[in-house]
């Protein structure tokens, strides 16, 4: 038989071939340049830490971690009042909800394999949220229902929800990005409550930000089997390097997602420096409190300059600039040596994304926007 050479794009999935991958926020490699782009904190870890860090940097390198973060596990579980079986660490939060969606979620193809509707395939989530969501709908094959979250950034509510048709309350998987990201409202535990338990599939409750807002629904997590919930180190813990984030959820949950994960998912440096983060929360309570404290006089400030500031639960801002259009201002920004995120989805192409930094970077990004306003 004559063999036939494969171009390399034959040999990919359609799926994989057709879906457009995560664009994360840009790394620069410029010096100088003040990064309110990613969301990263503008604090350092807890001295402790770093020394936990340095002296597990060893000849421990050559082993293998401990498999199921047993440790870090126990020490969340105290934390948050539940038990170790509650808790699945992964590789930053981003991995763990990869997992759930290979968990509960079948490709779509099943339904015509199977034809039957029973099948489970539809993710969804509002937008704007979190744009990783729907990129791990298209890996999965997932069929994708992405709803309109009000102008205002606000979550509809169960009973405006079943008026709109839309919203599938049977999904496979419902992501909840609370407090939102990019809009930045916080939404009411009571409000999420009333969604959770309208739900018959899966709800994750995506509460990256959480530590900057007024309220948490990890109790959720707790009360209804079908609800997870997602931390992560990177944000309020400055450790986005060291990837840790983790599920809350029902025993039977968490033991089927710890089925299907990597053996080795979370780095054993990651697990040091988690378990050394938790040992001095105080310090990153102080720092919360300084970024809340900055939020709120950058908002001020920046209002004062003519900016729509939106509210905001979480280390950032969402702010409609006046004068010019949001894109043109991450340039004009850009060329000042401030960096932020300006998104082309259309509920938030109006917009910049700022990152809270240190009072400092706020004042920097204050003098470079009156610059800009008043044309210097
Ligand atoms: C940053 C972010 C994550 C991912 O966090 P990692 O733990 O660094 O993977 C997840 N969800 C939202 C909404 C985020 O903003």
């Amino acid at each position: 038989m004559k063999r036939m050479t494969s171009r390399p794009e034959n040999l990919i999935r359609p799926i994989v071939r057709q879906m457009h991958g995560y664009v994360p926020g840009e790394q620069p490699k410029i010096k100088g340049l003040i990064k309110l782009n990613t969301n990263e904190n503008p604090y350092p870890p807890s001295p402790r830490v770093i020394a936990a860090v340095k002296a597990a940097t060893d000849d421990r390198l050559r082993l293998y971690p401990n498999p199921t973060a047993e440790k870090l596990r126990a020490k969340l579980a105290e934390l948050h009042g539940c038990k170790p079986e509650n808790i699945l660490i992964g590789n930053g939060s981003d991995e763990v909800l990869a997992l759930a969606m290979r968990c509960f979620v079948e490709p779509k193809q099943m339904k015509y394999e199977r034809r039957t509707d029973a099948a489970k395939t539809t993710v969804q989530y509002f937008t704007p949220s979190y744009s990783l969501y729907p990129v791990l709908a298209d890996i999965q094959g997932a069929a994708k229902n992405a709803v309109p979250l009000n102008p205002d950034f606000s979550m509809p509510g169960v009973a405006e929800l079943k008026r709109g048709k839309q919203w599938d309350f049977n999904a496979a998987l419902t992501f909840i990005t609370t407090p939102n990201a990019p809009g930045g409202r916080g939404y009411p535990t009571a409000e999420l409550e009333k969604l959770c338990r309208a739900q018959t599939g899966v709800v994750v409750l995506d509460e990256a930000y959480v530590d900057f807002a007024d309220e948490h629904a990890l109790k959720l997590a707790l009360k209804f089997p079908c609800v997870l919930v997602a931390r992560t180190f990177s944000k309020a813990y400055s450790l986005c390097f060291q990837r840790i984030g983790y599920f809350v959820g029902h025993p039977e949950l968490i033991a089927a997602l710890d089925k299907i994960r990597d053996s080795y998912n979370v780095n054993g440096l990651g697990q040091i420096a988690a378990e050394a983060t938790l040992d001095d929360l105080k310090y990153y309570r102080a720092n919360f409190k300084k970024i809340i404290a900055t939020r709120a006089g950058l908002a001020r400030e920046l209002t004062k300059l003519g900016f729509r500031v939106r509210p905001s639960q979480t280390n950032f801002i969402l702010a409609k600039p006046p004068l010019f259009p949001a894109q043109a201002w991450l340039q004009k920004l850009r060329e000042r040596k401030i960096l932020v995120r300006w998104f082309s989805a259309p509920e938030v192409s109006d917009y910049l994304r700022i990152t809270i930094g240190t009072p400092a970077e706020a004042a920097a990004l204050v003098k470079a926007v009156r610059g800009i306003v008043h044309g210097r």
